[in-house]
């Protein structure tokens, strides 16, 4: 029913008739037309001003007042000539989200008419307001940074970032400046200064071992992501009725339909035209935006899809992510639709994730992790790549903090998302040229020796029909199972869910990654001696070497698989299940120090940053709890009650009638329902004693222990009692749409 209504008809902006008749205009003219780009600022810009601009996205010298002002005026002509009446600095602070607060461009300047003041109301954007604000903001997580130190806090303007102007009511608009939020000190209070921070950190440790590789000709190197978004789509009217979904993001009952995925008939189908058109006018006001949106599809799922950009400098990536959900959040409530970001919405049925497909480039756009057609004899994509491999090796644990949460926790470990254990994907090909390299023998050929390589271990696919054209074939194969895996040119992180920024885990791998490149660095920079570059051989040396340390995070096998469990505790590596277990991780020295002494996060962000995700795994677990409680309490039972009188309203009168009824269907039904509603009622009552018992701790790491120890069980009780009801109880009796009304 979801999808049988017919779709909002969307406008795609046409061209003017008199020149190309009805043609669409082509995305290439949409896209960023609501950006203001650099080419957009030379253009208008005296050109040693914008020089001086350069200069400050560039980190070389910080913006002067004079270039301030400039830039000011005009981002403001330019906004207002797309509508703008206010300017809001654009910020992301640690609760997953973007916030913003608007200012009108509205200046009040007084002049003297007559020998009286009189105020006259101009349009006005100043360096000053560009640069920094100061929002009150006062009840974002600070994890106590703000009460420690300074209660206010800053939004200062991400130069890195482009300013954009994005559609405000009745044809206004506004002009949106990418920032990063800090307190008074320079603590940061959101994600976006971390992971900048991290961007510099890897950049200077990358360009550093270039050095000593003898590259010198690379300024910076540029962390990429391109983040591969999944979702579900349900209709709105349904979506009203289930005050899960709406509290919680998830449904916290229901039960199995009989069709859900086995025939597993969604993926890569033909998208429904409702979401279709949804899809699509979510994507005409992304490429509006500068967001580079290139895929879309159906996923496993049932009403579950995926949108996918191309990639970007990793920072601009997180920004047009989270543009990306809040685009498609309000566009799909034009079209009817609920757009459901959890990591597990659905029980038995996929779940979510946000892949982030991860690599590092050269200033030049040449990518690091490249294999070129030999890798075995590319001694720099081999440094990187163990480079990556040993990051992941020292801290697996620490990036699997940066995926906990109370609903990725559904995902991570079940038996379809990559488990909570952290290994590494590299596809037999690259395997194989690893385990060559270690062992000093040539790389066994994975193809017949008729098939020429095109690309990396590539062969020429033969597919016997002469109208089809033979092409290469990829031999970085796939393992969907693996939580980080090598994907031809690129490492995708795949445990990410679907509901979070990708900012903290982008930035963690970041760091690790840093400071593996920086310990290579020290290595080589102690071997080569006196001489300027580092031999080749002392390269393979230190690459064959962490080969061999980095093997037990290797894993090609089925990731979901209880054999896997057991060899990877044979292997020491950690298998973290819970949340709480798995933020801990965020304090142990080893890996804080991996942040605190790159300069990445000080050791009170590091804390304080494991306050707010603490704190935020209690209230929703909470939340979880109480709204399922809530619901058996006041709308499941009731509808049993109502079924049950029902059935024995009929039981009596078939007695009045003087039938037996002793054998009598609803009679069975009754005594049947009756011993499941007592189940129900006892599973409820253990709930609210727990919730009690969470409550009255008083000590939020033991709250969070315990509610992921018992809340979690508790709620699985009354889910188990309440889903066996829903199949026996009358539809009409039911309080919420099934499963089947959600998903077909
Ligand atoms: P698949 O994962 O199926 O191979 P794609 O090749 O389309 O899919 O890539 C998925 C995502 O990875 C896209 O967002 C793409 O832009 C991104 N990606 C490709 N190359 C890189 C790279 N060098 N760095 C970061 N992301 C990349
Ligand atoms: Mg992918």
């Amino acid at each position: 029913a979801a999808f049988s209504r017919p779709p909002r008809s969307v406008e795609w902006p046409r061209a003017s008739p008199a020149t190309a008749g009805d043609n669409h205009v082509l995305v290439s003219e949409i896209f960023g037309q609501n950006v203001f780009t650099l080419k957009t600022l030379e253009s208008v810009l005296p050109k040693p001003v914008f020089a001086h601009f350069v200069n400050q996205v560039k980190g070389l010298a910080p913006i002067d007042k004079p270039t301030a002002d400039a830039v000011a005026h005009a981002a403001r002509v330019w906004a207002m000539a797309r509508g703008a009446t206010h300017f809001s600095h654009w910020f992301q602070p640690q609760n997953g989200t973007t916030a913003e607060k608007h200012d009108s461009f509205l200046t009040l300047k007084t002049s003297v008419n007559n020998g009286l003041e009189e105020a006259r109301a101009i349009d006005a954007l100043s360096g000053s307001q560009l640069l920094q604000s100061e929002p009150d903001a006062s009840s974002f997580p600070s994890g106590g940074v703000r009460s420690t130190f300074e209660a206010r806090g800053y939004t200062i303007w991400d130069t890195s970032s482009p300013m954009f102007v994005r559609a405000g009511p009745h044809g206004t608009a506004t002009l949106f400046i990418p920032s990063v939020y800090i307190s008074f000190n320079g603590e940061a209070l959101d994600e976006k200064t971390t992971l900048l921070r991290s961007c510099d950190a890897l950049s200077v440790a990358a360009v550093r071992l270039l050095r000593i590789m003898g590259d010198a000709d690379v300024a910076r190197v540029r962390t990429t992501l391109g983040t591969e978004q999944e979702f579900f789509l349900v209709d709105r009217g349904t979506y009203r009725l289930r005050p899960d979904l709406k509290i919680t993001g998830r449904t916290v009952m229901g039960a199995a339909p009989p069709k859900h995925q086995q025939l597993e008939d969604h993926y890569f189908g033909k998208m429904p035209s409702r979401v279709i058109a949804c899809m699509s006018e979510c994507e005409l006001e992304l490429y509006k935006l500068g967001v580079p949106i290139k895929t879309r599809h159906n996923e496993v799922a049932p009403n579950q899809f995926e949108v996918a950009p191309i990639f970007e400098d990793a920072s601009v990536a997180v920004d047009h992510n989270l543009l990306l959900m809040a685009t498609l959040h309000e566009v799909a409530h034009r079209h009817g639709l609920k757009v459901l970001f959890h990591e597990k919405p659905f029980k038995g049925i996929n779940g979510s994730g946000k892949h982030c497909n991860w690599s590092m480039a050269t200033d030049s756009g040449d990518n690091l992790l490249d294999p070129t057609a030999n890798p075995e004899k590319n001694p720099r994509f081999l440094l990187f790549l163990v480079a990556v491999l040993d990051a992941v090796n020292r801290h697996g644990a620490l990036l699997r903090a940066t995926i906990a949460s109370a609903s990725n926790e559904h995902r991570l470990g079940a038996h379809e998302a990559p488990p909570g254990i952290v290994s590494v994907f590299l596809g037999d090909h690259l395997a194989e040229v690893l385990d060559a390299v270690a062992e000093g023998r040539p790389v066994k050929s994975l193809v017949a020796p008729s098939h020429q390589a095109v690309r990396l271990g590539g062969t020429v696919l033969d597919l016997k029909v002469a109208s089809l054209p033979t092409i290469a074939r990829d031999l970085t194969d796939r393992n969907r199972t693996s939580p980080f895996a090598f994907t031809g040119n690129k490492f995708e992180f795949r445990a990410v869910g679907s509901s979070q920024s990708p900012s903290f885990p982008t930035a963690v791998l970041n760091a690790a990654v840093a400071e593996s490149l920086t310990a290579i660095a020290d290595t080589l920079e102690a071997r080569k001696g006196g001489a300027a570059t580092a031999s080749t051989s002392d390269v393979m040396d230190v690459v064959q070497e962490l080969i061999k340390t980095t093997k037990r995070i290797r894993f090609e096998g089925n990731n979901y698989s209880q054999e896997w469990a057991a060899e990877a505790a044979r292997r020491g590596l950690p298998n973290i299940k819970s949340s709480p277990v798995a933020f801990k991780k965020l304090l142990e020295p080893e890996h804080m120090n991996v942040l605190v002494k790159q300069g990445i996060m000080s050791e009170a962000e590091v804390k304080a940053r494991y306050h707010i995700l603490v704190d935020k795994y209690v209230k929703d677990q909470m939340i979880e709890a109480n709204t399922v409680k809530d619901m058996v309490r006041t709308r499941v039972l009731p509808g049993v009650f109502s079924f049950s009188k029902g059935l024995a309203e009929s039981v009596a009168a078939h007695k009045t009638a003087g039938i037996d009824v002793d054998s009598l269907a609803e009679k069975r039904t009754l005594e049947r329902v009756a011993g499941m509603t007592t189940k129900l009622f006892d599973a409820a009552d253990e709930l609210e004693r727990e919730i009690a018992a969470v409550e009255a701790l008083a000590d939020e790491e033991a709250a969070a222990e315990m509610a992921g120890r018992v809340l979690t069980v508790a709620i699985g009780h009354v889910r188990e009692a309440a889903d066996a009801l829903e199949a026996v109880v009358g539809d009409s009796h039911w309080p919420f749409p099934k499963y089947a009304d959600l998903l077909f």
